[in-house]
């Protein structure tokens, strides 16, 4: 990317800037898209690319957006993650690197998974 990261913290704004480039998480319950419903695609806050669907969003009560696949094989990578002493898996966006979360193999059937996602690191788009 060709942002200098004065640039890119300048564009996203600080807690986007702290959560999608330093790995952080936004506090359970207070994300824009915990508790929200539209249908649509939700694309990478940094660089626009499609990365989850409503179509996979369910409400998993642990106070973050949560997803049991992507919108599209492919758009994110999975990472082990072993800080703060726990073994996780981060999920990232493939095409520009932004932290989105973690998933969880504690999601509904059929995947079993869940893209536990920041809610600052996603933007949503209502269907056309
Ligand atoms: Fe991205």
């Amino acid at each position: 990317m060709s942002e200098s990261k004065d640039e890119l913290r300048k564009r996203l704004g600080e807690e986007t800037y702290r959560v999608t480039q330093e790995k952080g998480t936004e506090a359970p319950f207070s994300g824009l898209y915990d508790q929200f419903k539209e249908a649509g695609l939700y694309r990478c806050t940094v660089c626009g690319e499609k990365l989850f669907s409503s179509e996979e969003k369910f409400d998993a009560g642990c106070g973050w957006p949560s997803f049991s696949a992507p919108a599209e094989a492919g758009k994110v990578v999975e990472k082990e993650d072993t800080s703060y002493g726990m073994h996780r898996k981060e999920v990232i966006c493939k095409n520009c690197g932004a932290h989105l979360g973690h998933v969880f193999p504690d999601g509904p059937k059929p995947s079993g998974l869940r893209y536990c996602i920041n809610s600052v690191s996603l933007k949503h788009q209502p269907n056309a």
